[in-house]
């Protein structure tokens, strides 16, 4: 399976910025190593400009942050995976871990948005992650089951296992320059592949597990040649072409 190299712009950029950034990437990456692909999660308002800025880089692929599992109605505010898809989306994030504990997102709707997406027609990366105090209080084993079975509890066995990747992304790690060492990444990355054993059957090797926080240029390498790692979801160091064509290159 092809390694993925996903940037989360988070609350980040306008139009001129994604393309300029997205056009400055797509040259230096320009000679990308077989078997690596790089997702671009834009803001919405940035999408369409995002979209028209990858159409010549090959392996590039265009993803949102967020919507509503509805395809349309009275949710104002609310975007819905057909709209994203309109914009050239073909990725989208759920749980996110600043959307679970700033926006107060539960495992429930984390689950109903993962299953309504991948029905929608959108790849979906569930994100899962402890906390500092779960951790501390031995419960990754615990966090990890819960929100991956949850996240997942909607998807159907016959569901395409390509089309759905897992970002462990410890809460503490995230934006914090914290990294999670090799150890506790083949940890909960193995724990992370038991599961989606135990849900899919033999299909769940097929599923990408991605690690994510604080992931820079120096570290990505290591990170990456990791058993089941197989990308990483980047957010503060891929805000500048630069530094996350260095992670994607590394
Ligand atoms: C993220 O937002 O998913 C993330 C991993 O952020 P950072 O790389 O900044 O820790």
């Amino acid at each position: 399976m092809n390694k993925l190299f996903a940037a989360n712009w988070k609350m980040h950029k306008t139009q001129a910025e994604a393309a300029s950034t997205t056009s400055d990437l797509a040259r230096l990456c320009s000679s990308l190593p077989a078997g690596r692909e790089v997702l671009l999660i834009a803001p919405f308002t940035a999408l369409a400009a995002t979209k028209a800025a990858i159409s010549e880089a090959h392996h590039f692929a265009l993803g949102a942050q967020n919507f509503y599992p509805a395809t349309h109605g009275a949710f104002t505010g609310e975007i819905s995976p057909a709209m994203l898809m309109d914009c050239g989306a073909s990725y989208a994030l759920s749980g996110h871990s600043e959307r679970r504990h700033i926006l107060g997102e539960t495992d429930a709707f984390v689950g109903e948005k993962t299953a309504f997406g991948l029905k929608a027609g959108l790849k979906m990366i569930l994100c899962v992650g402890e906390k500092l105090e779960e951790r501390k209080a031995g419960q990754l084993t615990e966090v990890l089951t819960r929100q991956i079975r949850a996240g997942l509890s909607g998807v159907t066995a016959d569901c395409d296992a390509e089309s759905i990747s897992v970002a462990y992304e410890p809460v503490w790690a995230i934006g914090t320059g914290l990294v999670a060492g090799p150890t506790e990444i083949l940890e909960a990355h193995a724990l992370t592949r038991k599961l989606l054993v135990e849900i899919f059957g033999e299909k769940g090797r097929q599923v990408r597990i991605l690690y994510g926080g604080s992931v820079k240029p120096d570290n990505a390498a290591e990170i990456i040649a990791l058993d089941n790692v197989d990308g990483v979801l980047v957010g503060g160091a891929s805000l500048k072409a630069d530094d996350f064509s260095r992670i994607v290159l590394a």
